[in-house]
């Protein structure tokens, strides 16, 4: 059997009784950084042998692992935190183990995405998980552009230091939609800002700590997607208006400073 384990997002008593169990019994865990498992092994008294399992490595010892199970033992798999296979190493271990009649079992548990969502004010009867965003620009932009059209409640895990721009991003791409970012959640920091997007920058400062960023889906009477920023500024050059006017006037629809403008025309050399 392979156990895809959950253990806590912050909090060390969101561990379960079962996931404890569960890593007591197998004969082997497999855990993304086998320092911080330890940690966690060590609190809750477990002392099942353990092998690391991570990007890097993943292909190595996903085969070790497969031989393993094959031979009738069992294996759990753990992250850093939250779900295993959740913008994290194990889906390719799931897929392997299945494709070689291996058992699969889920030992649920804290997540960070469903612990936002259900406290974000947003709809929750259909979302869309996105995980985290790709890091060039140009790859990240066309993943935003897509997802723009969907009307679910969106779900991104963004990390503190890309967070402004990532915000700054959405508010171009999607315009100034409602939207939620969860902050340290089971933590002693935990909070939730919730507000439109421009709002949400405003008060931004300088982000500490772990985010999930939830923005409201699209709305079945919004007007077709947005132009961007850029594209918007080159229009009214088109037609005629001045550098500086026609700064103020996408500032004033995109609901941006001029200075940030200014810095993003700069950087994209219009
Ligand atoms: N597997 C994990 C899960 O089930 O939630 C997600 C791991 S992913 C590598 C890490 C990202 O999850 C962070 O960058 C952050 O976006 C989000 N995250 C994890 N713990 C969090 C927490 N306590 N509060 C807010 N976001 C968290």
């Amino acid at each position: 059997m392979l156990y895809l384990c959950a253990t806590p997002i912050g909090n060390l008593e969101d561990m379960t009784f079962r996931a404890i169990k569960i890593l007591r019994e197998v004969n082997l865990i497999a855990a993304e950084d086998t320092r911080r498992t330890r940690k966690l092994l060590t609190h809750f008294e477990i002392h099942t042998p353990m092998i690391r399992f991570d990007e890097n490595c993943k292909e190595s010892v996903g085969e070790k692992i497969l031989q393993r199970l094959l031979a009738g033992e069992s294996v759990a798999v753990v992250s850093d935190a939250g779900l295993p296979a959740i913008s994290d190493p194990g889906a390719d271990l799931v897929k392997l183990a299945i494709d070689n009649g291996i058992k699969i079992c889920p030992i649920p548990g804290a997540n960070a995405a469903l612990s936002a969502l259900i406290c974000s004010g947003l709809d929750t009867s259909k979302f869309l998980f996105a995980g985290f965003a790709p890091k060039t620009k140009k790859n990240r932009r066309e993943f935003l552009q897509k997802l723009s059209a969907s009307e679910e409640t969106i779900i991104f895990y963004e990390a503190p230091h890309r967070l402004k721009i990532f915000m700054e991003e959405l508010a171009e791409i999607f315009g100034d939609r409602q939207a939620v970012l969860a902050r340290e959640l089971t933590k002693i920091h935990e909070e939730f800002l919730r507000g439109k997007i421009s709002e949400l920058i405003k008060n931004l400062g300088e982000p500490r700590g772990e985010f999930v960023v939830l923005i409201e889906g699209k709305k079945f009477s919004e007007p077709p997607p947005e132009e961007n920023l850029s594209d918007f500024y080159k229009k009214l050059l088109e037609q005629g208006l001045d550098k500086k006017s026609a700064m103020r006037e996408a500032a004033k629809k995109f609901n941006v400073s001029r200075r940030d403008i200014y810095n993003k025309l700069i950087k994209e050399e219009i």
